[in-house]
């Protein structure tokens, strides 16, 4: 790139950028994700490296947040309130720890807290009296929100001792509140808000404090702007004092010896933040001496003693290659996005759900458009939105066949659905499916059988039923692809060993409507046998906790239809359990491992996801806490394990591996 298109493509993206700044600062109304935004500094910032004589002292490179709003009184900050560099992955970090080594003779100890996703804020005491909170604004100059302050309830309005300090934190909205806020608004026909770091700050810059009273906001206090008359050394000091003021701290933080245990408890809370009730965006490592702050200084925008490591995106941006259908086991029919590869958050993503054509309409995403994509938690990845900047005009519009791509029969839209489908109970792409289903790990869990081997046994004419799947013949398997004796063995086997399973699997495996894995438990747990739930009214369906109106409903026309008596009945011949095995309730909370306990996660494990595990130990009476202290009882940890089993070691706390977890569970 030469000067000139330089310098025309960093005014292009200082437009964009101080466009999007004063959407999120100013309207707390962002349009575009803070990936997007990230993105978009990083390349402007690599510019201006590149070509130093592009830099002006108002590029938003330079810059902190946006202007204050007029109708509040401004309040100047006497030491500037900044804003963080970033680090991205564990080079940059290591980067940032070198720079700073290299600007202080002695070693290094860190703070590490968690980056709140809320609102920075203010808050001046004089005489252990609050008198006045302001937002960041522009960095020298922010607004007047004291009332709106007021309104939290855990800002002490006096302080423990009569100390005259400015301190800092984020204002946030929890999780909950902003379900909560949302679910309101829409109500309300109101237009959402896009995450609680928006609904936090619109709901502070508000003239109205009533508004701000009812929105349910809250605090963490991490840093002291100034505070005269403290003769304290360290950052760390300063946060046990700011608590023991009556100044709420987040308690996660921790102090780090060196980068490499900075990385450790980085790692540590990509996962484990979903546990949160509140969002956080990263992790913030701090220089802990503060004459070693001192010495490290400050850029025009942010402390060089500080860095905010932001999680790996959960978006990224591709282009949609084409859109494939795909035939479930209730015979909706969903369009997906194929996508040219590309990496979020760690894994490679080809293909995206685009679930049906309203969406495809809505979000009007066309084939061969450059869109941007989402992957969070263990979701399915989605298409956010499309880049329609990027368009060519050679981008094709979609629309949904009139016929199903698998048998052919004419698809259907249901009353009150989105989804299309096709509702010819011998499709033969549904029975696949609803095999797929029954032998997946939450239902019959049988090992072997995966896709390709449901396929081709399809292809074969070899099952059409789930029952055919207990009458395949060792012959007619071994004449498959790639099946040798071994692992026909392996495959019958575990074929027969299903037969033993408790009702709850063979209920979720059917795959009646509505019934996910948990409600199949409660219904196994309630009614004992199929029999008994086969002969339950209606009236009895609801009468169980848990069951709601459409899922009696539906489980009870599912047991109604001749058909299903007769697989039932076939079933059974076959041999398969019918009955309940685990223990009930009542038993399981005052009877299991984990009754009582106080027990923490960490790690991966192969057979449940975070939630999953969480719930399972919740199930039987035990409790889940976020980190190991002498109160742990247990900590159960998967693949990987960082800090919290060396904590857990040190401790002495009672360690099991998932294998150990999994045994507790079926015991
Ligand atoms: P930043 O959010 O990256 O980091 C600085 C802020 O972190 C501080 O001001 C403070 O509010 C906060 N913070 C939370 N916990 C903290 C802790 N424990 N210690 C210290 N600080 C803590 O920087 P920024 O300048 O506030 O905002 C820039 C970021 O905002 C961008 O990187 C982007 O993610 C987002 N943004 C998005 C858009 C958009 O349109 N989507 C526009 C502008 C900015």
């Amino acid at each position: 790139m030469n000067q000139t298109e330089a310098k025309q493509k960093v005014e292009e993206l200082r437009e964009q950028l101080n466009r999007y700044n004063y959407e999120y600062h100013v309207q707390d109304n962002p349009s575009v994700s803070d990936y997007e935004y990230d993105m978009k500094m990083r390349e402007l910032v690599d510019l201006e490296e590149q070509f130093p004589d592009l830099v002006t002292a108002d590029s938003p490179s330079q810059r902190v947040g946006g202007p204050p709003l007029d109708a509040f009184q401004k309040v100047q900050h006497n030491v500037p309130m900044l804003s963080l560099g970033n680090a991205f992955n564990e080079e940059e970090l290591r980067d940032f720890d070198r720079r700073a080594r290299g600007g202080v003779d002695e070693d290094i100890q860190y703070v590490c807290e968690l980056k709140i996703d809320g609102l920075a804020v203010s808050l001046t005491y004089e005489d252990g009296l609050f008198v006045r909170g302001a937002t960041r604004g522009d960095g020298t100059t922010g607004e007047d929100i004291t009332k709106n302050l007021r309104t939290i309830r855990n800002i002490p309005l006096r302080l423990k001792e009569a100390e005259s300090l400015e301190v800092r934190g984020e204002a946030y909205m929890p999780k909950r509140s902003f379900i909560k806020l949302n679910e309101e608004k829409e109500a309300n026909g109101e237009e959402p808000f896009a995450n609680p770091r928006n609904a936090a700050a619109g709901s502070l810059r508000q003239l109205d404090p009533k508004i701000a009273a009812k929105r349910n906001l809250d605090i963490f206090l991490y840093g002291v702007g100034e505070w005269q008359t403290s003769e304290l050394g360290s950052h760390s000091e300063r946060l046990e004092k700011m608590e023991q003021l009556g100044l709420k701290t987040n308690p996660e933080w921790q102090k780090c010896d060196d980068i490499d245990a900075v990385i450790d408890y980085v790692n540590g809370w990509v996962e484990r933040r979903m546990d949160l009730d509140y969002e956080i965006d990263g992790i913030v490592i701090k220089v802990d001496r503060l004459d070693q702050q001192e010495a490290l200084g400050f850029t025009a925008k942010s402390p060089r003693w500080a860095i905010a490591y932001k999680f790996p995106a959960e978006e990224a941006i591709t282009k949609l290659k084409d859109i494939e259908l795909s035939v479930g086991r209730t015979g909706a029919v969903t369009p997906t996005a194929l996508l040219d590869p590309v990496k979020v958050a760690g894994t490679t993503v080809q293909r995206a759900s685009l679930h049906n054509e309203d969406l495809i309409r809505e979000k009007d995403i066309r084939i061969g458009d450059t869109v941007v994509i989402k992957k969070a938690g263990d979701i399915i990845p989605e298409v956010v939105r499309v880049l329609t900047e990027e368009r060519t005009g050679e981008e094709k519009e979609y629309y949904m066949p009139e016929h199903c791509p698998e048998c052919g029969s004419e698809l259907v839209r249901l009353e009150e659905e989105v989804a299309l489908r096709c509702i010819n109970p011998n499709c033969p792409a549904q029975l696949r499916e609803g095999l797929i289903h029954f032998v997946s790990r939450n239902a019959m869990n049988i090992d072997g059988l995966g896709e390709k081997v449901i396929a081709q046994l399809f292809k074969e004419n070899l099952v059409a039923t789930i029952a055919d799947l207990y009458k395949l013949a060792r012959e007619e398997l071994l004449k498959l692809e790639r099946m040798g004796e071994k692992s026909v063995d392996n495959l019958l086997n575990a074929i027969h060993a299903s037969k033993e399973n408790s009702l709850e699997r063979l209920l979720f495996g059917l795959g009646i409507r509505y019934v996910g894995s948990k409600a199949a438990k409660t219904l196994a747990e309630a009614f004992g046998t199929m029999d008994n739930l086969q002969k339950a009214s209606y009236e009895d369906l609801l009468a169980i906790n848990e069951i709601g109106d459409k899922m009696a409903d539906s489980i009870y026309r599912y047991f109604e239809e001749e058909k299903v008596e007769a697989l039932i009945s076939e079933l059974k011949e076959l041999g398969l359990n019918m009955e309940y095995k685990g223990r009930r309730k009542s038993e399981q909370a005052s009877d299991s491992p984990f009754t009582g306990k106080t027990i923490v996660l960490t790690g991966k494990m192969e057979s449940f996801t975070r939630s999953e595990a969480k719930q399972n130990v919740e199930d039987l009476g035990g409790k889940i806490t976020g980190s190991v202290s002498k109160n742990t009882d247990l900590l159960i940890a998967g693949e990987d394990a960082g800090s919290k089993l060396d904590k857990a070691r040190e401790l002495g706390v009672e360690i099991w591996d998932e294998e150990k977890f999994k045994q507790a569970l079926n015991a």
